[in-house]
């Protein structure tokens, strides 16, 4: 069949029906090799998936449901301390925000795990096609039978690794394993497991980039959050360079023509078509007609003579000041996880009875004692009192040892004579918990008989 006629956008250009010449990167005034968008791309991506398995399996991010821990950086958060779970989780979610302001759908394009592996399913299965036609001599038909079946059980092996690391960030990863080899579908984790590699399968046989504009909202957030000087994929031609190749268009995952305009919600920004337009225009000595440009009237990236800052996107007040907010905002969580005690201790008065009195007079007050030891050490809390005369621990050995990762709950007494010198009724004092170098004090109470109780 004939290859369709190209019809130049621009009536004064002249499609050649002859190949480009070969280009010759060195001899053109187009990108130098080394800006390839694509490679950048891919080595990011080698990155990103390196990453999203390493997470998990270092305890560097991750949510254990069924312990309600969560990891953060070596820190080991209880569901306990839910507020500082909450702003770690928000500071991750400003920063993806903050990076739409600045750059655009940056993330989409280089860091999106469903884009990078929905690009892997698209390379893959082009692979195992063009492998297949290359080397089995059978008939096409069949041919494309053994591919698919390929690409199927390939996918499939692929969607379980895909699923295991994903889960691995809400189960222990060496706990999941087990359930993985003995195919557990009964407990949580095993259904969720099997629920994951299912819909990871289908996705990239058949939703791959579809999804993000179909299911993702983060495109659409990004429309809100851009401005005029957003980091955009622009196309410009002021001086009618352009010959309808279409190669920007073929090379586009999302299916589009950047040419129409730069707001498309399917454009993930992710440079494959800069790339292409600078491998076609640089065989006849021109420059890439597509860019990445500060906002649709701003600078070229990485082109005129604005400071440093302002290269890195810093080009309004309001970029500052996100930047400034961003600072404070992970200075002050980095202070809270600083300052976090890794031996939680909690003392509290116990009154079901309000004292009790011994055969010789003696004023027993029961208290109650919460230690957990969110560390992965040992620790060991010494408890003491300031503040109630001639009072004392009562059968209660006041150094607790606490296991890492162990809660533990005590009652203890504290004893007054009945010559000491309290006051009939409420006296105010102080317990103190010591773990190592860190001391806490608790306001607490001790109550006496009144007089004429004491008589009785
Ligand atoms: S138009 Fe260009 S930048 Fe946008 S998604 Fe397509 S190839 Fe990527
Ligand atoms: S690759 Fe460049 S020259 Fe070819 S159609 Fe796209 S913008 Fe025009």
């Amino acid at each position: 069949m004939a290859p369709a006629e190209l019809k130049p956008a621009n009536p004064n250009i002249k499609i050649l029906n002859k190949p480009l010449p070969k280009c010759d990167r060195g001899a053109s005034s187009g990108p130098p090799k080394s800006l390839s968008f694509h490679r950048l791309r891919k080595a990011v991506h080698v990155v990103c998936v390196i990453a999203f398995f390493s997470l998990p399996f270092a305890n560097l991010v991750r949510f254990d449901i069924p312990r309600q821990r969560f990891y953060f950086f070596g820190y080991e958060l209880w569901i306990s301390e839910f507020s500082i779970i909450f702003f770690s989780m928000m500071f991750l979610m400003f920063v993806i925000a903050a990076m739409a302001m600045l750059y655009g759908r940056v993330y989409c394009g280089y860091l999106c795990p469903q884009m990078i592996f929905s690009e892997a399913s698209i390379a893959l299965e082009s692979k195992i096609t063009r492998t297949v036609n290359k080397y089995v001599r059978w008939s096409a038909a069949r041919r494309k039978v053994l591919s698919k079946a390929a690409f199927y059980f390939i996918a499939g092996a692929c969607s379980v690794v895909l699923a295991f690391g994903f889960i691995s960030y809400f189960v222990e990863p060496h706990d999941l394993f087990h359930r993985l080899l003995s195919l557990d579908m009964k407990t949580t984790a095993g259904f969720a497991g099997a629920v994951t590699t299912l819909l990871t399968l289908l996705d990239f046989l058949f939703l791959r980039q579809r999804f993000c504009t179909t299911v993702c909202p983060y495109g659409y957030l990004q429309g809100m959050l851009g401005d005029g000087n957003t980091l955009i994929v622009h196309y410009r031609d002021e001086n009618r360079d352009c010959i309808e190749c279409k190669k920007c268009v073929r090379v586009c995952h999302m299916g589009i023509d950047i040419r129409t305009s730069p707001y498309q919600i399917e454009c993930i920004h992710c440079g494959e078509c800069i790339d292409a337009c600078a491998d076609v225009l640089a065989r006849l000595g021109k420059q890439t007609l597509i860019h990445y440009a500060w906002g649709e009237k701003g600078e070229l990236l990485g082109s005129g003579d604005k400071s440093w800052y302002a290269r890195f996107g810093l080009r309004d007040a309001k970029r500052v000041a996100v930047l400034l907010l961003i600072l404070a905002y992970g200075s002050g969580l980095f202070a809270a996880l600083s300052m976090r005690r890794a031996v939680l201790v909690r003392i509290a008065p116990d009154r079901t009875t309000m004292y009790r009195l011994g055969k010789d007079g003696t004023v027993y007050n029961r208290f109650r004692v919460q230690m957990a030891n969110r560390g992965s050490t040992q620790a060991t809390v010494v408890l003491s009192m300031e503040g109630l005369p001639g009072a004392t621990f009562s059968d209660f050995e006041n150094a607790v040892v606490v296991d890492a990762g162990q809660s533990l709950q005590r009652t203890f007494e504290i004893s007054a004579p009945r010559d000491s010198s309290l006051e009939p009724g409420v006296n105010h004092f102080r317990l103190g918990s010591r773990v190592g170098n860190d001391q806490d004090w608790f306001d607490e109470t001790f109550i006496t008989p009144m007089k004429d109780e004491t008589k009785e």
